[in-house]
């Protein structure tokens, strides 16, 4: 790509400037398993990785090579490698990073997923895990100041959208030589590039956003070659390679990436200050809102606020919240975020199933709160239906 090409002209051409087959215009989808070659010298010198091209599917895919290609342009990375699911790139890159004896510092507020590994699994290969109060940067840099191998962060957060200084954190981590990785997964290289924020590694579910139509798994990290190649590594022999349809899926969601997001940004804000005004709601977690405690770090790190927003009902039971879902017309009651339609969804049935009504409580989530993802329908139209859903509780 050009150097000065924006982010809605890379979103559309980036990894797709040539043609892969026959002049189709149309990225192909590359379902064989393996590649042939006729020339003895020529399949040595792939294999050894001397020349460009590809062996067998579980480790590249032309349909892959180009997803990781856009999203990789979008990072303004060095490398980029991929996973058939976001959890499977993050399992892929701890695992390939970490060693028994080493630790790592995180955050309480991290993916319901991702904090299982942290909770369950890494401490099984004894690596030692510090997870910090969210939006505590002192508690952070101290932790990190002790001494650890990786910072593992997430900004915003789920479900009640906290912002957490990139830049500031990755200082304190490379005083200490440990990396930084961030999940984008909320923000999408649109709204917030990490790595221009001093961090080692991006990662995406590109489950959500960057798909943005929840019709395909995927996950994908970019940052410097040398770590890369590590995840990689990994990844291609523990085998939880992207299939190539859901790369195709991925990369034609991302051509409207750009669109989508603008939209998502615009609606989500409205939403949010509309909200904010609203007898029946007791609080709105949004970064564009100046009442939110991260509003400064978001203007400093962040181009938009993103499209989840969450808010709390005045009558805080779950019980409300039962009422209250049924009565939208405009979204999906379901488990997922960043598509083009609207999604929303309690905490209680979403990202912390797994916690007591008292245990989300102590993680300062109230029983009341509602994650709204919003899509690309008609701002006016998404209002009106949460403004007629909330009726019987003004
Ligand atoms: C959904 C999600 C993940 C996990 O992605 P999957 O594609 O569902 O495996 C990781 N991080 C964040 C922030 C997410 O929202």
């Amino acid at each position: 790509m050009a150097k000065s090409a924006r982010l809605g002209t890379r979103a559309v051409w980036a990894g797709e400037e040539e043609y892969l087959m026959q002049g189709a215009t149309q990225v192909p989808v590359v379902h064989s398993v393996s590649f042939g070659y006729r020339d003895m010298d020529e399949w040595l010198q792939v294999a050894l990785g001397k020349k460009n091209g590809h062996i067998y599917s579980r480790n590249t895919n032309p349909t892959v090579s180009v997803f990781e290609e856009k999203v990789r342009d979008l990072e303004s990375a060095e490398a980029a490698t991929s996973a058939s699911t976001g959890m499977g790139i993050i399992s892929s890159t701890l695992f390939a990073l970490l060693s028994p004896g080493d630790r790592i510092v995180s955050v309480k507020d991290t993916y319901g997923g991702t904090n299982v590994i942290f909770t369950e699994f890494l401490p099984r290969f004894k690596i030692e895990v510090t997870l910090c109060d969210t939006t505590d940067h002192s508690q952070i840099e101290s932790e990190v100041a002790k001494g650890c191998k990786v910072l593992y962060l997430e900004s915003p957060t789920n479900p009640t959208i906290k912002i957490i200084d990139l830049e500031r954190l990755a200082k304190a981590a490379h005083t200490v030589g440990a990396m930084v990785i961030v999940d984008n997964t909320f923000a999408t290289p649109i709204n917030q590039t990490p790595l221009e924020l001093d961090a080692d590694l991006v990662l995406h579910s590109a489950t959500k956003f960057l798909g943005g139509h929840a019709d395909a798994l995927g996950g994908v990290i970019c940052g410097r070659k040398d770590l890369i190649g590590q995840v990689y590594h990994y990844r291609e022999i523990n085998g939880a390679t992207l299939h190539p349809m859901a790369a195709y899926l991925l990369l034609r969601g991302m051509k409207t990436l750009h669109l989508r997001i603008r939209q998502q940004n615009k609606s989500a804000l409205r939403i949010a200050r509309f909200l904010e005004n609203h007898p029946a709601i007791e609080r709105v977690f949004y970064p564009g809102l100046k009442s939110h405690e991260g509003y400064e770090i978001a203007c400093r790190q962040m181009r938009g606020f993103g499209g989840v927003l969450s808010f709390m009902l005045k009558e805080n039971s779950f019980e409300a919240v039962r009422r209250f879902l049924p009565r939208l017309r405009y979204c999906h009651p379901a488990a997922n975020l960043g598509s083009v339609e609207t999604i929303v969804g309690p905490p209680a049935t979403t990202s912390h199933v797994e916690c007591t009504a008292k245990e989300r409580a102590a993680m300062g989530i109230p029983e009341s709160l509602v994650r709204y993802s919003t899509g690309i329908e008609d701002t006016s139209d998404l209002i009106a239906d949460i403004d007629q859903a909330l009726k019987p509780f003004a």
